[in-house]
């Protein structure tokens, strides 16, 4: 399959090219040419199928042009090797639990996915080493490094802000070793974030060695995020409640619900999307004014969605060929400041015992304020709560129990190299590599 840029002004590249550099050469994002509807008789029966198995019937559909059956179908089962339960919080609104694998974030599929197919590019094409850079500011970090975590061929770089990441957080992708190196850097993630574009200009530093990075913007990234929509819609559809069904997505970047919508393309029986904002709410402007305002982002509560120009925006327009009317029958939105997150915490924990985190709160109160009737609705539970503990145990006022996989992360020691923000001694570093 062959992918074209966002702008248009770049050369089409294979899945290879796209998954090793990132972003196209005219700073656009890559789009494949085709999605392919997924037949009838796959929908007839997804109710019997396993995550997996509908996982894999999704991959195909992507990669399968470019990757072997076997080779493919091994990187879905080796991602997927923990559930997403869709879980009943309330009459017609469930919670789809993303954070049942390794960084208890849903990041993991797409950082899991990416290493596995990248790691097969590396090793089909004898090819050198490849060098992973991620600047984080607390959990992409951690499901791209757990991610890539003993990958042969590829070495990960971490690049975080001293001191502005929760400890459980940093404990994530500075404990690992082996293939994974964090740095430390002395300065805020807008500088993390510098060094890391610094890098990827530098001629220099490329011709020494082979940079990419794995942020949402990569295909490899963000399209494993479809599997999550259909294996939502199979478990609601075991339930017999699929017939309206509504999806709403806490969203910062926009790559997790993009996913979703290329699962519509593919014929996914979801009635209508919502895209649930913190404050950050340049989507909802948009659909309400048809201006796309971009503005620095705000700090909040569910500070994995504060993002003030949503990279995978360009993705949106392009699936619905810039049309404004077109986005806006298919998908609405909702913003919320950080009271109203706290308040939906706190009332939903009282009245169902469910906790939810602040992202997932997002969601659950679009889905609660904007459901009709005869529709039923599913929002993404993006992170585990105890992931932002200080937060959650302040509004419900009692502790929360951290599971076993993050008290794990806690008990290893933080190795890490310190690093000032300026570009030049961060290239001394990676040159004498
Ligand atoms: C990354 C993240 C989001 C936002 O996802 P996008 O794909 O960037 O829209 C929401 N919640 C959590 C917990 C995240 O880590």
């Amino acid at each position: 399959m062959k992918y074209y840029s966002t702008n248009k002004r770049a050369s089409d590249a294979t899945l290879e090219e796209a998954v090793v550099k990132g972003l196209a050469a005219d700073k656009g994002l890559y789009m494949p040419y085709q999605i392919k509807p997924l037949p009838q008789s796959f929908y007839d029966e997804i109710e019997h199928l396993s995550f997996q198995e509908i996982a894999y019937r999704v991959a195909d559909a992507f990669f399968g042009e470019d990757v072997p059956a076997d080779t493919l179908k091994q990187i879905v089962y080796d991602t997927l090797s923990f559930d997403v339960p869709a879980v009943k919080v309330k009459e017609n609104i469930y919670s789809l639990e993303l954070f049942h694998g390794p960084t208890l974030a849903f990041k993991d599929v797409g950082g899991r996915f990416m290493a596995r197919l990248l790691g097969y590019f590396i090793r089909k094409e004898g090819k050198k080493q490849v060098n992973v850079l991620v600047a984080t500011s607390g959990d992409t970090g951690s499901a791209v490094a757990n991610g890539f975590l003993g990958v042969e061929g590829i070495h990960v770089y971490v690049l975080y802000p001293k001191g502005k990441v929760s400890e459980i957080q940093e404990k994530q992708f500075t404990t690992l070793g082996r293939n994974i190196t964090a740095i430390e850097v002395d300065g805020t993630f807008d500088d993390c974030q510098a060094l890391v574009k610094n890098a990827f200009m530098d001629e220099e530093l490329n011709a020494h060695m082979q940079l990419t990075s794995a942020n949402s913007i990569n295909v490899a990234r963000f399209l494993p995020q479809a599997f999550y929509y259909f294996y939502a819609y199979a478990q609601m559809k075991r339930r017999n409640l699929a017939d309206n069904l509504v999806v709403c997505v806490p969203s910062g970047n926009f790559g997790n619900i993009t996913a979703g919508l290329f699962g519509k393309r593919m014929g996914l029986p979801v009635k209508r999307f919502i895209a649930a904002n913190n404050r950050n709410d340049i989507f909802y402007q948009y659909l309400k004014t048809g201006q796309y305002n971009p503005r620095p982002s705000i700090a909040t509560i569910a500070n994995a969605m504060d993002v003030g120009d949503p990279s995978n925006f360009a993705r949106v327009l392009d699936l619905y060929g810039g049309s404004h009317d077109a986005i806006a029958a298919e998908i609405s939105g909702a913003t919320y400041t950080d009271e109203q997150i706290r308040e939906t915490v706190r009332q939903v924990y009282d009245e169902t015992g469910y906790l939810l985190d602040p992202h997932g709160a997002c969601g659950y109160r679009a889905l609660a304020e904007g459901l009709a009737p005869d529709e039923v609705g599913v929002f993404l539970e993006t992170a585990h709560p105890a992931k932002f503990l200080q937060t959650v145990e302040g509004i419900i006022g009692r502790k929360v129990e951290i599971p076993e996989k993050l008290q794990a992360f806690m008990r290893g020691t933080k190795q890490s190299i310190p690093m000032s923000k300026d570009f030049a001694s961060f290239k001394e570093y990676l040159m004498n590599e």
